[in-house]
């Protein structure tokens, strides 16, 4: 049974006192029931004893007709007489038989006594005519005996005599030791004369009376003998089927049982369906399919777990996929990865992982807007399912799992490849995919893949392995010129391992301030005096490795470990510049270089403000270096940062300008003091170079609409110099001028300059 522990408490009582209760009414009615059933079938048994009586006395009446018609009046009859008598005592119904005359026995057989006579002569003379008596005694069987008048004309009136059994008493008690089970002493008693009249013309009249000690007294009154019925207590209680403690045991039984029944119907339709939802809405791992069937029936229990199977359902099919391209979510697919990798390897299998990201998607996002970023992303989702279900792909491929892991990067699971040209073959057509580009809204979007290729278990045995290391094939891919497979291998991976190293490294360089900064002049084209400063990180550790900030500073990025160097930066630059301002009267501007990820960093502008106060130091002499490519991403949310940067009073530099997408009417957008032109436009800038010349020259033009001054970087040598000076780039930065210079070196150099002005 299942009550809950409280409901014990209160239901169990409950159960015991309505049962006693219960069991009291039910005893009594029934105790009232039976005694007005003992009453019915005393009277019955009494008018029974009644009748047998009458019908006895009637027989002997007829016997005493029979006698008084022969007349054995005359003494000469005498002899036949005795004899008749003698003949009827052999009737075993019969059991004594007298002639009498007067109060005088003249013949006589069996047991007739004088003392009856006597009885019966005295009633006789009272007038009575039709007469019986009873005997009876505990020793003895009972008798009756009739007495019956002969002749009336004689002067001493003659009777006959009869003795008989007394069978009505008999069976009375035959009745009621039946009635009150076998051998029941019942007391049975008359209070009459011993000598009656019986007259069938009288209705008995009973009644039944409780006698103090519990017995029962039962009274038949007849109009001349009165039957009295004792009944004791032993015999009234043989009477109830069960006492009240047992009626009331059984009833709580029933109760109990009950109960049982009603929580087991309960239980069946009420608990059990909702246990096995529950254990199904714990159990139901992520991405499984829900175990429960729905159920047929209309009843409420049913609907509500039929909702819920739906609700799961929707929830697991919610967190499990994809809503733009209905694709495995990225969670699911590692769910997926996980379960088939344990597959694979109990059955030796080899699976690749295919992972492919879209090329330049960003510029379709960019330039069409996110829908038809979103369109383009499902239209190729849909090719790739088309191109990827299992009867249409090359051999030995039972199953294939495709996922949309972020953005444009997608996956796809191969979980049964013999080799890796199964794989190879897989990716080509997916490439294949590409061709001809993608409609959408009347133009044609030509995009390509580059996707990156892992095999179990040579390329790693557990998902987060198998997903960076595809993720780096891929990477590689894109590196060597997008729109190809690249299958991962040893040179990606001492890619990764460096990667890992570096993270390390600058991890442990960050707890310890294992940094510090170059210094590289920024001088005045013209005059070439130093106007400023660009400071540089570097990280001894790794620059003993030959791993300059150029490496690390996307790891950094990529883990985010760059927002406290470049916290440390702009601190150390700060204090830097206070004492080189202090002790050398330094009057030029520190740039300070920042990452991408700061454009998008709430807290940055709020940091840099507190920089600012806590060193005291003017905002206008702070520049700080945005690189264009990291606009990309947010066009909008870049230059909200820039203003907000830019309100604090720093000046912003566009750096490495040119290797980005800016288009050149964007500048005027981005609240930027100033540009520097990237190396890769100064470098193998000559006489003969009239493509870069160009470049360069549209670039000071532009600068110049756009009333922003000019920084070129990597000047090497003095053609360089006198081609920017002539055509109004106003600042210069290079090796020819000066490398980038130890703490030690800048401080020297900065006191040369002051001596020499
Ligand atoms: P950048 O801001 O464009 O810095 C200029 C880079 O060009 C420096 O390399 C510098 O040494 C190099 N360079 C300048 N003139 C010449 C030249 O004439 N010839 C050659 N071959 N190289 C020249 P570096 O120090 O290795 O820095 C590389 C990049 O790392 C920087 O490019 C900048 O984007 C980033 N970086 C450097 N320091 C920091 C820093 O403190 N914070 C952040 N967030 N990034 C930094
Ligand atoms: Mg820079
Ligand atoms: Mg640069």
């Amino acid at each position: 049974m299942n009550f809950s522990s409280r409901a014990h408490y209160f239901i169990i009582p409950l159960l015991i006192a309505a049962a006693f209760m219960i069991a009291g009414g039910v005893y009594h009615f029934t105790a009232q029931h039976r005694l007005l059933q003992l009453e019915k079938e005393l009277q019955f048994y009494s008018l029974q004893f009644h009748l047998g009586l009458q019908k006895q006395v009637s027989n002997s009446e007829a016997f005493a007709t029979l006698v008084a018609a022969r007349s054995f009046t005359r003494s000469a009859d005498q002899e036949e007489l005795l004899k008749t008598f003698q003949s009827l005592n052999l009737n075993p119904s019969i059991k004594g038989i007298a002639l009498v005359t007067g109060n005088q026995i003249q013949i006589r057989t069996g047991e007739v006594n004088q003392q009856a006579v006597l009885a019966f002569y005295r009633a006789i003379e009272q007038g009575k005519t039709s007469l019986v008596s009873f005997e009876y005694n505990a020793n003895s069987e009972p008798f009756i005996t009739r007495a019956y008048r002969l002749n009336d004309n004689l002067e001493q009136p003659q009777w006959l005599f009869v003795k008989l059994p007394f069978n009505a008493y008999r069976e009375l008690q035959q009745h009621l030791n039946q009635y009150f089970a076998q051998d029941a002493t019942t007391e049975v008693s008359f209070t009459s004369d011993a000598v009656v009249q019986i007259r069938p013309d009288f209705k008995g009249k009973s009644t039944l009376i409780e006698l103090e000690d519990g017995a029962y007294q039962f009274d038949y009154q007849q109009a001349n003998y009165q039957l009295l019925i004792k009944v004791p207590k032993s015999l009234m209680d043989n009477l109830m089927p069960l006492s009240y403690i047992q009626m009331s045991a059984i009833l709580l039984l029933m109760f109990l049982f009950a109960a049982f029944i009603v929580t087991a119907l309960l239980h069946l339709r009420y608990l059990q369906p909702v246990r096995s939802l529950l254990s199904v809405i714990q159990n139901t791992q992520f991405g499984e399919a829900v175990k429960l069937k729905k159920r047929r029936s209309k009843h409420v229990v049913d609907q509500l777990v039929n909702t819920y199977i739906d609700m799961l359902r929707k929830l697991n099919r919610l967190a499990a996929y994809d809503h733009l391209t209905g694709l495995s979510n990225r969670t699911h697919f590692q769910y997926l990865l996980q379960r088939q990798l344990r597959n694979s390897a109990r059955h030796g299998r080899k699976m690749a992982l295919l992972y492919i990201d879209l090329d330049n998607f960003k510029k379709v996002n960019d330039h069409y807007g996110h829908s038809v970023g979103d369109q383009l992303l499902k239209a190729f989702s849909e090719r790739l399912l088309k191109s990827t279900r299992p009867s249409d792909l090359v051999a030995n491929l039972t199953k294939g799992e495709l996922a949309r892991l972020a953005g444009d990067e997608f996956a796809l699971l191969l979980t049964n490849v013999e080799s890796t040209m199964v794989a190879e073959k897989v990716g080509e057509r997916i490439l294949s995919l590409f061709e001809g580009g993608f409609l959408l809204d009347g133009i044609n979007h030509n995009v390509q893949a580059s996707i990156g290729i892992v095999v179990t278990p040579d390329d790693g045995n557990d998902v987060a392995t198998l997903l960076q290391n595809a993720d780096a094939a891929m990477y590689q891919a894109k590196l060597k010129g997008k729109n190809r497979l690249q299958f991962y291998n040893k040179e990606i991976a001492g890619g990764i391992q460096r990667k890992q190293f570096i993270e390390r490294v600058l991890s442990k360089a960050i707890e310890h301030a294992h940094f510090h900064l170059v210094y590289m002049p920024i001088y005045e084209a013209k005059e070439k005096t130093i106007v400023g400063v660009e400071v540089l990180i570097r990280a001894p550790t790794l620059t003993a490795k030959g791993i300059g900030p150029e490496e690390f500073i996307p790891v950094a990025e990529s883990t985010g470990l760059i927002k406290a160097i470049d916290t440390w930066v702009l601190n150390e630059s700060m204090s830097r510049l206070n004492y080189v301002s202090d002790r050398y009267g330094f009057d030029g501007f520190f740039a300070i270089n920042i990452s991408a990820v700061e454009l998008h960093n709430k807290e940055f502008p709020g940091m840099v403000r507190s920089m600012l106060m806590k060193h005291q130091v003017q905002p206008e002499r702070i520049e700080l270096e945005i690189t264009e490519t990291s606009f990309v991403d947010n066009i909008e949310g870049s230059i909200r940062q820039l203003n907000h940067l830019k309100s604090l009073g720093v000046s912003l530099s566009l750096d490495d300008f040119g290797t980005g997408y800016t288009a050149f009417t964007q500048l005027i957008e981005f609240p930027v003091d100033k540009v520097k032109i990237d190396r890769s436009f100064i470098k193998d800038l000559d006489a003969t170079a009239t493509d870069k010349r160009r470049m360069v020259d549209i670039v000071l033009a532009l600068a110049d609409l756009y009333q922003l001054e000019v920084i070129a970087e990597g000047v090497e040598n003095d053609y360089q110099i006198d081609y920017l000076r002539d055509r109004g780039c106003e600042m210069l930065q290079g090796f020819y001028l000066s490398k980038p210079l130890s703490w030690d070196d800048f401080q020297a150099l900065v006191e040369r300059n002051l001596a020499a002005s």
